[in-house]
């Protein structure tokens, strides 16, 4: 009999109930602006930015409207200015190029390697052509930060991470997130925790996190926030910062609260779905698996693995018999994006010269998201759908 795999790919999990109970307050007191409080009353953005800021360990942490906001709003806070280069990874989401173009300055792309992570040693190479690194930890996969940050230091380089997929990992146990001057992340229902859209940026720095502030759109209501540096960094910025309007409202902050709570749980919940696909796939020929160091605390919230040079025509026919099984697989490395984009020679705003290695990583890799609706049943399943799959398409190709 043929097993077929019948569940959601994009199906979440609920809000848990406690979040859907704060949020009904939040909807029967109406006041869902941030700075819309009550006498005494905190306000649900401002407790939320204390309980993340104390999560990562960091002094300042914002919300916001979007991850993609947050990643912008970090390089205007850092000064980038329009015709600036910024370096970035080449297979990453279209938010992290994005947001350099939307402040005008210019993604200079830094190559992958077989592990899914930047390559530093093009990362050194390029060192010289730009004074911000935009890091993305693109699919949760978190390089060496302690020769990226040695790289980027004796280089000058400011480090923007973008930890869409890594809220909750760390490298050597310090949190993702923190190793540069700013970390952002992304509360949009694909990601660690679900509001729909949302967003936090967090660095230990004052005058980062004050225009940051004043960007956000906090007019001069910045003392209203969970965690602001001091009143005399305000006044330095608050007259030359423009509102770039982007904050979080109470709903939200409502219904992550209690997210944030059981995030650890969650992250455990993901590894064991991640272990149980890894473990189905490990040994199938001609398939890797990516290997994750010993230092890399991950959050298994999507599983890559690579069919390396393979022909075209092998991969699309995997994606094509797993999709008839219920299995629904993402190939960065087709000809035209479906879907979305995660490769530096889609974003055709930001001209790039070709690298032959990254382009033979990207054309292998082949993505699946694992929702925490899957059990760990369904996860063996899936497995056993790919190997089976992949086996038969590489047979072929051997006959
Ligand atoms: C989702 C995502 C973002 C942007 O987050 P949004 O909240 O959707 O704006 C940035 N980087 C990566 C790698 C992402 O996957």
């Amino acid at each position: 009999m043929t097993e077929v795999f019948k569940g959601s790919f994009t199906q979440q999990e609920p809000i848990p109930e406690d979040g859907i109970a704060a949020a009904l307050d939040v909807l029967r007191h109406g006041r869902l602006h941030r700075y819309n409080l009550a006498p005494g009353e905190d306000g649900e953005v401002a407790l939320l930015e204390r309980e993340f800021a104390a999560y990562v360990g960091a002094r300042y942490a914002l919300a916001v409207a979007s991850g993609g906001y947050a990643l912008a709003t970090a390089l205007r806070a850092v000064g980038v200015k329009p015709g600036d280069k910024v370096l970035t990874n080449a297979f990453t989401l279209a938010p992290v190029p994005g947001a350099i173009a939307s402040v005008n300055a210019v993604p200079v792309f830094v190559g992958v390697t077989e592990d899914l992570v930047i390559d530093l040693d093009d990362l050194e190479a390029k060192a010289g052509e730009a004074s911000v690194l935009m890091l993305s930890h693109m699919r949760g996969h978190i390089c060496d930060m302690d020769r990226l940050m040695e790289v980027c230091n004796r280089a000058g380089i400011t480090v923007i991470e973008d930890c869409a997929h890594t809220m909750g990992a760390a490298w050597k146990g310090v949190p993702s997130g923190r190793h540069g001057l700013v970390g952002c992340y992304s509360t949009q229902t694909y990601k660690h925790m679900n509001s729909g859209e949302g967003g936090f940026l967090v660095t230990d720095d004052d005058e980062v996190m004050a225009r940051a502030v004043m960007l956000s759109g906090s007019y001069m209501l910045y003392g209203r926030h969970g965690t602001v540096p001091p009143e005399e960094v305000f006044a330095r910025v608050k007259y030359e910062t423009p509102n770039v309007s982007g904050r979080m409202d109470n709903l939200r902050a409502a219904i992550l609260r209690p997210q944030l709570a059981k995030l650890d749980d969650q992250c455990a919940a993901w590894n064991a779905r991640y272990g149980a696909v890894e473990d189905g796939l490990r040994g199938t020929p001609g398939l890797t698996v990516v290997a994750r160091p010993e230092a890399e605390r991950y959050v298994g919230s999507s599983i890559q693995f690579l069919l390396l040079d393979w022909p075209d025509a092998a991969v699309a026919d995997v994606i094509d018999r797993c999709k008839a099984r219920g299995v629904e697989l993402k190939w960065f490395g087709g000809a035209e994006p479906t879907g979305f984009t995660s490769r530096y020679d889609s974003w055709r705003y930001a001209p790039s010269e070709r690298m032959p290695k990254s382009d033979r990583v990207l054309k292998g890799i082949v993505d699946m998201r694992l929702p925490l609706t899957f059990s760990l049943d369904d996860c063996a399943l899936i497995a056993r759908i790919i190997r089976a799959e992949a086996g038969a398409v590489w047979q072929e190709q051997a006959a």
